[in-house]
């Protein structure tokens, strides 16, 4: 094979929503937002947090201005941007260096550019990525209001009634310019509002019929604000690293305070598995331990029901041949929450010498009784 071949394009994932919103709050810090002790600028943040599942801590471990930290938002990496001329709007723009989690998800998934739009302000937005296998064709659609979080918020709601999309960001800008102004209490008075519009949205995502009960909200910032001056940002103080990440909706764990520590680069992924892409180029991770657990089927490496010699090698592939495998869960089968050769070892007992019988969940499909730590994405026996 060619070492420089285009690593192929991932097959589709069995969907875990069928319909992702990403809202992005430009510039709040922690502290007046869910990190404040009675969270009383952010109700519906709060709300919304107690429902499904907040990450704390969670960081902008990059650079804390919103030109680095909205490319590696999208894109999930801080490999950044490139400046280029852009034809398309006749002015000095940038491009990111690595695809977008929409070129993912339009490549990989088939989506349309109406049902994979970026609702934001300026008239020429940062583009995505030319990357050889995604590139322009899989940009998103992006809706230039020319306005503020009011502006934004009008378009937002006239494409969620109109043309559905199933992916849709809503960039929310005021919160970082009231705060550079440098008026507290209009910097207070943008979070909130910021915070009514988002309990809106969910409001109405949950009262419409094509969106309720099958759409993801995520909702994150770029990055926060020095914790000494409110006014300004950009270095590396917990002020500017600390922001808020939570998410609601099905698929997601519900009342979870989750605190393995997680950063930018982990969201474009785990957007990108909600739906059933693949970000192949993140250097970040799925989150998955916001996520529901997925059903599985202990021993059952290659997912076809039974349990047999096949799965011995296909265990042992995977761990000495690096073949991938959507469900580590299921790979362990001494349950022990680790894998290694003692799991291919364990199921040879149990075939050929009536050694234990595989734990929970066999011989039916289920849930790990105990925890599982591995991941299991997708078990296809079992979705
Ligand atoms: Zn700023
Ligand atoms: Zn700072």
């Amino acid at each position: 094979t060619d070492p420089c071949a285009a690593p192929p394009i991932p097959e589709p994932k069995t969907p875990i929503a069928n319909r992702v919103v990403l809202v992005l709050v430009d510039g709040l810090r922690y502290s007046e937002g869910l990190g404040h002790p009675t969270r009383q600028y952010v109700p519906n943040m709060d709300s919304i947090a107690q429902q499904g599942v907040i990450i704390e801590p969670f960081f902008n471990d990059g650079v804390t201005v919103t030109v680095e930290a909205i490319p590696a938002v999208m894109t999930g990496s801080w490999i950044g941007t490139t400046s280029f001329f852009d034809p398309d709007c006749q002015v000095d723009s940038i491009f990111s260096n690595t695809p977008y989690v929409h070129e993912y998800i339009r490549r990989q998934l088939g989506f349309s550019a109406q049902d994979c739009v970026y609702v934001l302000g300026p008239y020429c937005p940062w583009r995505g990525s030319f990357h050889p296998s995604y590139g322009p064709d899989y940009w998103p659609q992006w809706i230039s209001t020319g306005g503020g979080d009011d502006a934004n918020w009008m378009e937002t709601q006239n494409l969620l009634q109109t043309t559905k999309p199933r992916f849709l960001t809503l960039y929310l800008p005021d919160v970082d310019h009231a705060g550079h102004d440098g008026n507290w209490t209009e910097y207070l008075a943008a979070i909130e509002h910021a915070d009514e519009i988002i309990g809106e949205l969910w409001t109405w995502i949950q009262s419409d019929p094509d969106y309720a009960d099958n759409t993801v909200m995520l909702i994150t910032n770029d990055h926060g604000r020095h914790t000494s001056n409110f006014q300004g940002h950009g270095d590396g103080c917990i002020g500017c690293r600390q922001i808020q990440c939570l998410a609601i909706g099905p698929g997601i764990r519900s009342g979870l305070i989750s605190t393995m520590e997680r950063t930018i680069p982990d969201i474009a992924p785990t957007l990108a598995r909600l739906l059933g892409a693949e970000a192949q180029f993140s250097s970040g991770e799925i989150m998955t331990e916001i996520l529901e657990p997925e059903m599985f089927l202990r021993g059952d490496a290659n997912m076809d029901g039974v349990l047999d010699l096949s799965d011995v090698v296909t265990n042992l592939g995977v761990l000495f041949q690096g073949m991938p495998n959507t469900c580590h869960a299921a790979l362990d089968n001494n349950d022990d929450n680790s894998l290694d050769v003692a799991d291919p070892i364990h199921l040879l007992t149990y075939l050929f010498q009536a050694g234990q019988v595989p734990s929970m969940p066999y011989p039916n499909c289920g849930i790990d009784p105990t925890g599982a730590t591995l991941s299991c994405v997708s078990h296809l026996r079992c979705d």
